[in-house]
């Protein structure tokens, strides 16, 4: 048995956005924290997840852009795209952030330990062979892309392997509807691929707002995206020229693809961390299961973050892990995180801004009577001298007997990743729409 080496006030385990924002506030309190991380500083969040995601974003809008500057008067002539450029200019950068990340843990005083971590029988943790223990401990390992098993699914990408593709594909088939997949399907498409997205219903975004999930469905066909309504994908055959052609569950084939993505979900990183050992529950999913303040079902072992499978975003992990260090070490009992109300913002194109309840959920909750909806559609004034024209739309969902406070906000317009800030602002401090009411007309004051 591996001896004891080491004792910590606070040990997390997962190096990403929960975690290290966590042990780093522990200790700014003056605890004893350790962070145990197996792979980059950083997390999804850093290396494969949001900083990528938006800088590739961030060059399909230039794509976008380039389009529209003759309407502007400008004559630009386009000569190419290197997405190796951006591959590399972007790996450069996230290599950056993994080296801040560790020297911040290096200012912080939060010992930093490189390996698996896996509880043991005997309730320590044990990484590279030594065993360590804290009075503390905190789970933030996060989740992985989940992968179907149909026969050739290996010659299958993820979104971790989206950010390892040396050249822009081609042909791209992304399968799935969520989040991840209009984001990376969107890129594909504004980039030039010949891309195609197969869902399982009849909209992206289900979960969403039924004005977010109809409207965004409509403009990515708007935009050149095949979309392929109730389409699975059963079989994947590589052919000898290296393209892959696929059976799909209408009966009909995809051929010369170059690139599958699969965005059907994450799961999360349980398996392999010993978590029954120390008697840790986890739903069916594999998610660990905690309570409104992180506790798992054993006494001072905590969760958060996507490990725990709700409101998988970078910011809620990190308020959740602040939080908590504040609750166990700054005197603060009842601080907690407050999962309602989380702004979110979707990457797609056109990009989608949100908060609160859906017009669905908020006439279960409060019955349709109850509910008032103020909705706009309108084309920006930078549409107004390009031949692409884009609709946006707002709506607001309010709360009647409240005199009409909001409680939902879905925002579909270029920009609204900057407004949705100010508008969070407003709806936590419990706006009503006499207040909001400005921003929702249609035409200028
Ligand atoms: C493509 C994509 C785009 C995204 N875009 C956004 C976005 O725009 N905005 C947003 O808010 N969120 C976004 N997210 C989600 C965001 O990345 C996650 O919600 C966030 O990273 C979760 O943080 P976490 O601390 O729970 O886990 P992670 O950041 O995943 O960190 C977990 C860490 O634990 C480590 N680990 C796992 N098991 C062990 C072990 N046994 N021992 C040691 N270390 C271990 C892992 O290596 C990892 O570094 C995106 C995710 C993806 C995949």
């Amino acid at each position: 048995m591996a001896p004891v080496v080491k004792t910590f006030d606070y040990l997390v385990i997962g190096g990403g956005s929960g975690g290290l924002a966590s042990a780093r506030r522990a200790a700014e309190f003056g605890k004893k924290c350790a962070v145990l991380e197996e792979a980059r500083w950083g997390g999804t969040c850093v290396n494969v997840g949001c900083v990528p995601k938006k800088i590739m974003f961030n060059t399909a809008m230039h794509s976008e852009f380039i389009h529209d500057h003759k309407h502007y008067g400008f004559d630009v002539e386009v000569k190419g795209f290197s997405w190796g450029k951006v591959k590399a200019a972007r790996d450069a950068y996230i290599k950056r952030l993994n080296g801040i990340y560790e020297s911040n843990l290096e200012k912080s005083k939060v010992e930093k330990i490189v390996g698996h971590a896996t509880f043991t029988d005997d309730g320590y943790v044990e990484v590279n062979g030594e065993k360590i223990t804290a009075e503390h401990i905190m789970i933030a390992t996060g989740g992985k892309p989940m992968v179907p098993s149909i026969p050739g699914g290996e010659h299958a990408i993820t979104s971790d392997g989206f950010f390892e593709l040396e050249d822009l594909p081609k042909k791209v088939v992304v399968v799935g509807a969520g989040y991840i997949a209009v984001e990376l399907a969107g890129i594909f498409n504004a980039l030039g691929s010949d891309t195609s997205i197969c869902i399982r219903y009849d909209q992206v975004l289900r979960n969403f707002d039924g004005m977010i999930s109809h409207t965004l469905t409509s403009e990515l066909e708007n935009s050149g995206m095949k979309v392929c309504r109730r389409t699975q994908v059963t079989k994947v055959t590589k052919e000898s020229n290296g393209t892959l052609t696929l059976d799909l569950n209408t009966g009909g084939q995809m051929k010369d693809v170059n690139c599958l993505l699969w965005a059907i979900g994450r799961v999360p990183n349980t398996n392999n961390l010993g978590l029954e050992k120390v008697g840790i529950k986890t739903d069916s999913k594999g998610n660990i299961v905690v309570d409104e303040f992180q506790n798992t079902n054993v006494s001072k072992r905590y969760a958060l973050g996507d490990v725990c499978g709700k409101a998988l975003l970078t910011p809620v992990a990190i308020a959740a892990g602040r939080k908590l260090a504040h609750r166990l070490f700054d005197n603060k009992p009842d601080w907690k995180l407050d999962y309602d109300n989380i702004p979110t913002v979707v990457f797609s194109h056109p990009p989608i801004g949100t908060i609160g309840l859906t017009q669905e959920e908020a006439e279960q909750k409060y019955g349709a009577a109850d509910i008032k909806i103020y909705s706009s559609t309108f084309v920006p004034m930078y549409y107004a001298m390009t031949e692409h024209k884009l609709k946006c739309s707002m709506k607001l969902i309010c709360f009647k007997s409240q005199n009409e406070k909001v409680i939902g906000l879905f925002m579909l317009e270029q920009g609204c990743y900057e407004m949705l800030q100010g508008f969070f602002v407003a709806i936590v401090m419990g706006a009503v729409l006499p207040s909001l009411a400005p921003y929702f007309c249609s035409a200028p004051p």
